[in-house]
């Protein structure tokens, strides 16, 4: 099976506004959100220390989230 890997695109504190943030539960290992891995699923990684965010996710799924990763980089998951 094809795993694709995506580095998602970082914001700005500027750009948060109407999103929804997700952040990884504090002493939980990650990823913040994990899907079912099926055909067309991707893993998401932050666009600032590349750990895997969203594993094995469908992307329109999470349309116009953000994502926050705990080295404090706010995460694009609209694949642009
Ligand atoms: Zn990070």
């Amino acid at each position: 099976m094809v795993q694709h890997r995506w580095r998602c695109r970082l914001l700005s504190e500027d750009d948060l506004e109407g999103r929804s943030i997700l952040t990884q539960v504090p002493g939980t290992p990650g990823p913040i959100v994990r899907g079912e891995g099926s055909r067309d699923s991707i893993d998401l990684l932050c666009g600032s220390c590349g750990r895997v965010l969203a594993k094995g996710i469908q992307t329109s799924l999470l349309t116009n989230v953000v994502l926050r990763c705990p080295c404090g980089a706010h995460n694009d998951t609209n694949l642009v």
